[in-house]
């Protein structure tokens, strides 16, 4: 990869035409040209383009930058140096968690310029292409992308975190497959980077966020996946300590090729839900297999018998459909999330969680998932903040808030779920699946955190890039680490 200090090129008159309100006294954007549009508090889709897609979080942003290309992002942030604002680039906002109040939004929906190398296995991507663009530009070619239970997630926001990826057990996490990134370095200067070029920051990016420039472009590995098959087995929810059982113990049995995820789900008694499933409870496995059907079939053998099957759906998978077969909502959706990895699940586990979010519970979670990691994400060998980790579960819940008045009750049942399966929790979480409160503390231990918050001192001393999980909010662990701190 080349490393060229890209020219950027200077500030120009907005080719949209749109009236933007320059010189406006207390206008912090006046004087900023873009190819695209900047949108404001006045303007009429102000609401649409200042919302995440994770509706819960109500963001107030200064204004909105819908970047058009590359230049646009630099030019923002260069403006943003140079008037002492903060910027975060937000492609979609399924990570959302702050208010933005004091920063502008960049929206890059707009780079999505998809280039594949099928044979050097690699792709290049703009800031704005979400994992399922990617998977349908790769059909055909018997390659996958790091693409995990949604395809609306962009593929910078999933590798920038660490993510899981229905391939991570044979590949890696998300920051696995990052091999260079174009960014906007907090001073507005854009390049592309790499291990060879910036060692450091790379490692940084590798799961550290965005909190250490905005990315407009990257470039990532592909994978072999040419043949797959996967999809969901549903029983009811009373099923669930003997489907879960069974799903533990195909876990043991699986291959890095295949990844089974187990899950119980409330469905809310909505229209919105169809019947007969509106209003019940039900246990799920959802499988991926790189590989046969025979193997995956063998495999799930024991989790068809643990209880009546409401539904096969396990099938030939095409590549570009990767993104759909955990069946998650696209639309934006007002969320709240809890998440710890677990050391093991034992059936006194089990019992715990279905007795604290089973039927019967109470609980008022929409979802509680058990994600099987292990094998390549215990390995992994790239220099990353995301390093190995053998834990071999993560375990999630998910709450729907439709109205802030439940946020504490939401809240409640993501405490009662984290409290019953305290005794098997890591209590660390890819940063992916942090939730608003958390910071990159849950996710690194204390001298990876010490040495993320030196580099965004090094990098960004005036704040100018703001992620949505800054490493200087991070507390820093007590012992030695601070002694480093204090030095510096
Ligand atoms: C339905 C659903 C399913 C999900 N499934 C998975 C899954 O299977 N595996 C998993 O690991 N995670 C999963 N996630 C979490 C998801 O990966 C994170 O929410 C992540 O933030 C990516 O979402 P996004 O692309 O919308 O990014 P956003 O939420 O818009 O951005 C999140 C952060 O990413 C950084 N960022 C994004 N783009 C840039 C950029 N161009 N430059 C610099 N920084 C940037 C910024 O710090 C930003 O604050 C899921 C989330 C939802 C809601």
């Amino acid at each position: 990869m080349t490393t060229t200090d890209q020219a950027v090129n200077p500030p120009h008159e907005d080719r949209t035409g749109h009236a933007h309100h320059h010189g406006l006294a207390g206008d912090p954007l006046a004087g900023l040209h873009l190819t695209g549009r900047i949108v404001r508090p006045t303007d009429l889709d102000w609401d649409a383009v200042r919302m995440p897609w994770n509706v819960a979080v109500d963001q107030h942003p200064i204004a909105a930058v819908l970047a058009a290309d590359a230049d646009d992002v630099t030019r923002t942030v260069r403006h943003a140096a140079a008037h002492r604002l903060a910027v975060t680039a937000q492609p979609g906002g399924h990570g959302a968690s702050s208010d933005l109040r004091g920063v502008v939004l960049v929206r890059t929906g707009a780079l999505d310029d998809i280039w594949i190398d099928a044979e050097a296995r690699v792709a290049r991507v703009g800031a704005g292409v979400k994992l399922g663009a990617l998977q349908a530009a790769l059909a055909g070619t018997g390659l996958t992308a790091l693409c995990g239970s949604s395809g609306d997630v962009t593929v910078v926001g999933l590798a920038l975190g660490g993510g899981l990826s229905w391939f991570s057990r044979a590949y890696g996490n998300g920051s696995r497959a990052l091999r260079a990134a174009e960014v906007v370095d907090p001073r507005g200067h854009r390049r592309w980077v790499s291990d060879e070029s910036d060692p450091e920051l790379m490692w940084a990016l590798r799961g550290g966020g965005g909190d250490f420039g905005v990315v407009t472009a990257v470039e990532v590995d592909l994978f072999p996946a040419p043949e797959l098959h996967g999809g969901t087995l549903a029983f009811p929810g009373t099923a669930a300590p003997a489907v879960l059982r069974a799903w533990r113990d195909a876990t043991t049995h699986a291959g890095p090729a295949t990844t089974l995820w187990a899950a119980l789900l409330h469905l809310p008694d909505i229209e919105a839900i169809p019947e007969p499933m509106r209003g019940q409870s039900l246990a799920i496995v959802q499988a991926m297999h790189l590989g046969d059907r025979a193997t995956l079939d063998d495999l799930l053998a024991d989790v068809r018998r643990a209880g009546p099957v409401l539904r096969d759906a396990i099938r030939p998978v095409d590549v570009a459909e990767v993104g759909q077969v955990a069946e998650d909502p696209e639309d934006p959706s007002p969320s709240m999330l809890a998440a710890t990895r677990l050391r093991g699940m034992d059936d006194a586990a089990i019992d715990a969680l279905v007795a604290a979010v089973g039927v019967g519970s109470g609980t008022p979670l929409l979802q509680v998932q058990l994600r099987h990691l292990g094998d390549a994400l215990a390995e992994q060998a790239v220099p990353a903040v995301a390093g190995p980790d053998d834990s071999p579960y993560l375990v999630s819940g998910l709450a729907i808030v439709p109205a802030p008045e439940l946020a504490p009750v939401m809240s409640g049942g993501l405490d009662a779920l984290l409290a019953a399966v305290a005794p098997w929790a890591t209590a660390t979480a890819p940063l992916t699946f942090l939730d608003r409160t958390d910071t990159v503390a849950r996710s690194y231990p204390g001298p990876d955190v010490v040495r993320l918050r030196l580099l965004k001192e090094l990098v960004d001393p005036d704040g100018v890039i703001r992620s949505n999980r800054p490493v200087l909010d991070a507390p820093v662990a007590a012992g030695p680490v601070n002694a480093v701190v204090a030095e510096i």
